[in-house]
């Protein structure tokens, strides 16, 4: 028997916690030393990408693809995407590198999704030049067997149809995040409404919000987002931080200070990834566990701006993930 249960117990209460006990392995942060795995889908691409400092040529890019590696730091990783066999192999290098799973990473004929953009001089307004969807086009995010008990799921920025087939394939997972962009207000909003009804947390940032809520100032928004579905909410408001809502009132966090920035494409990704990976492997409430994730998505995501595409991010560890925290700690003490 469980060193954990006591002695007294009478045998159908015994068996109950057994199977309890045996539910949380499956699904539960609760157990002591288990890792929570994460789940997370989105896109896989190759983007070119101009700043006013300059300009990079097919680099690794893809909501999944920031979101996975920013979670490889705290968690185990399950990615859910489609490439092309163009795809060079050096980037299944980078995924394999950080320990990320890849069985549900379909390679299919044809190209990979592209996305061009360029940056204004203030680095906050971005332009999309292209998009070429490529075999993302007719892609179904069909999950393998063993990644459907997965507790911790991400549905990062992908169609909200596609955010759904994934979630209709899960069994029972513990806690759902949901990320989107302006993209899907617009042409997939009755999608999207259908999606929020299941998720615990929705992550937007300001100007999706007062799209989606018609309310340009965010607290004011927040009651219509939570009449959504979602009982967390997260507004990224970019280098100003991030507010989250939830039933004990709100958390306002601010952005890591950088001196300079050199690419910020990925930062929201980055930000939801590191904060799903966080919250897996914490313990203690939500709302708790929440606050400190989203620091340390906070935190990641600085590090994503610090390099062309996942340059910088692919390469942290712990300890400089840490030191940084521990900064910002100091720095928003009073
Ligand atoms: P972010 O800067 O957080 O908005 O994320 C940028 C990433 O989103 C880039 O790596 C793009 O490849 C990806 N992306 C751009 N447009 C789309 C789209 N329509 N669907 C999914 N991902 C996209």
């Amino acid at each position: 028997m469980s060193a954990g249960l006591p002695a007294a117990l009478g045998f159908s209460t015994v068996a109950a916690a057994v199977s309890r006990l045996a539910a949380e392995a499956r699904n539960d942060s609760t157990v002591p030393g288990e890792k929570m795995t994460v789940l997370i889908v989105g896109s896989t691409a190759l983007d070119s990408i101009r700043t006013p400092g300059g300009e990079r040529d097919r680099l690794l890019g893809g909501s999944a693809s920031y979101a996975a590696v920013a979670a490889s730091y705290f968690a185990p990783v399950r990615m859910v995407g489609v490439v092309g066999d163009d795809f060079p192999s050096r980037y299944l290098a980078l995924y394999r590198r950080r320990g990320i799973d890849l069985t549900g990473l379909q390679r299919q004929r044809g190209t990979t999704f592209h996305w061009a953009g360029e940056y204004e001089a203030n680095m906050n307004r971005r332009r999309t030049l292209r998009t070429e969807l490529g075999v993302f086009e007719h892609f179904r995010p069909d999950l393998p067997s063993d990644y459907r008990h997965t507790p911790m799921v991400l549905l990062g920025n992908i169609a909200p149809a596609l955010q759904q087939h994934v979630l209709d394939q899960m069994e029972r997972p513990r806690w759902v995040a949901a990320d989107t962009m302006d993209l899907w207000l617009q042409t997939a909003r009755q999608d999207l409404l259908r999606l929020l009804r299941r998720v615990d947390l929705f992550i937007l940032n300001d100007s999706e919000a007062a799209e989606l809520t018609g309310e340009l100032n965010v607290v004011a928004g927040l009651p219509r987002l939570h009449a959504l579905g979602p009982r967390f909410v997260i507004v990224k408001k970019g280098e100003h931080g991030a507010i989250l809502s939830g039933p004990g009132g709100l958390f306002v966090m601010p952005a890591y200070p950088l001196r300079r920035v050199v690419d910020p494409t990925g930062a929201g990704d980055t930000f939801a990834g590191a904060l799903m990976g966080f919250l897996a492997v914490s313990r203690g409430d939500w709302e708790t566990r929440l606050r400190r994730a989203m620091v340390y998505g906070a935190v990641v995501a600085s590090f994503c701006c610090e390099g062309f595409g996942l340059t910088r991010l692919s390469r942290l560890d712990r300890k400089a993930i840490e030191a940084r925290v521990a900064q910002l700690k100091r720095m928003t003490r009073f």
